[in-house]
């Protein structure tokens, strides 16, 4: 499954570059975005080409963004947590399909501050595909893009464009996956993180406070969270504080 998931990472750096700048993403084949060189299968193995070349091309010696193999890597380790999780079922194609969806669209996010409408209309095409016959069910689905969907439309009118169109989209996909109760789940995990990374990043000075910080990654990384652990946080809550 690590395998597994590096070649797909190797296919989202695909994605990543050429969605946001309107290119397919299965013609033409591979080539250096410097040099225009067509790169060979030695130069596309997974991080292993990255590290043997140490980020650079090998036909014009212009560096390679370190994007590739950190996707590359946080997409393999991404599919094995999730398959220890779920095991072989629909639930793992599922999680696996939101995931790669969440990767692409966090670092197209950091990278241009846009959530190209191409992957949404794939996140919902896929969700409403998968959701009758995986957990929780087509009705919690539905209801969870409109409640995560609608939640953050009501916090982008109050806070009068902190919040992207893209953002508002990519929660209604992310409830549409999850369903209602995870899916909320997953939003206040996103502010959460956001907002420590925010946090964290003013502190260092890398942003001020008031630059633009794409909320997608947040996002991402909330709806990750709730996918290894949502369970599990929902029944230490329960048992905690009812
Ligand atoms: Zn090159």
């Amino acid at each position: 499954m690590l395998v597994a998931g590096f070649l797909i990472g190797s296919f989202l750096n695909v994605c990543i570059h050429r969605i946001p700048r309107g290119g397919s993403v299965v013609v033409p084949s591979s080539r250096c975005p410097r040099c225009g060189h067509r790169l060979g299968a030695a130069d596309l193995v997974p991080v292993l080409s990255w590290l043997l070349l140490r980020g650079r091309c090998r036909y014009c010696g212009g560096a390679v963004s370190l994007r590739y193999p950190l996707v590359e890597l946080l997409t393999g380790f991404a599919f094995a947590l999730v398959f220890l999780k779920t095991g072989f079922n629909l639930m793992l194609l599922k999680y696996l399909v939101l995931t790669s969806l969440l990767i692409t669209a966090s670092f197209i996010d950091l990278e241009h501050y846009i959530i190209p409408n191409q992957l949404i209309v794939f996140g919902l095409g896929s969700g409403l595909l998968l959701s009758p016959f995986t957990q929780p069910g087509i009705v919690s689905s539905l209801i969870g893009a409109l409640l995560t969907g609608g939640v953050l439309l009501l916090l982008a009118v109050a806070s009068r464009g902190g919040m992207g169109g893209g953002d508002i989209k990519l929660a209604a996909v992310v409830g549409l996956y999850l369903g209602w109760s995870q899916g909320l789940l997953a939003l206040f995990l996103a502010a959460v993180m956001a907002g420590a990374a925010g946090l964290v990043l003013m502190v260092l000075r890398i942003k001020g406070r008031k630059d633009y910080i794409a909320f997608g990654p947040g996002i991402a990384a909330g709806a990750f969270v709730t996918i290894l652990w949502g369970e599990s946080i929902v029944q230490w809550y329960l048992a905690s504080f009812w």
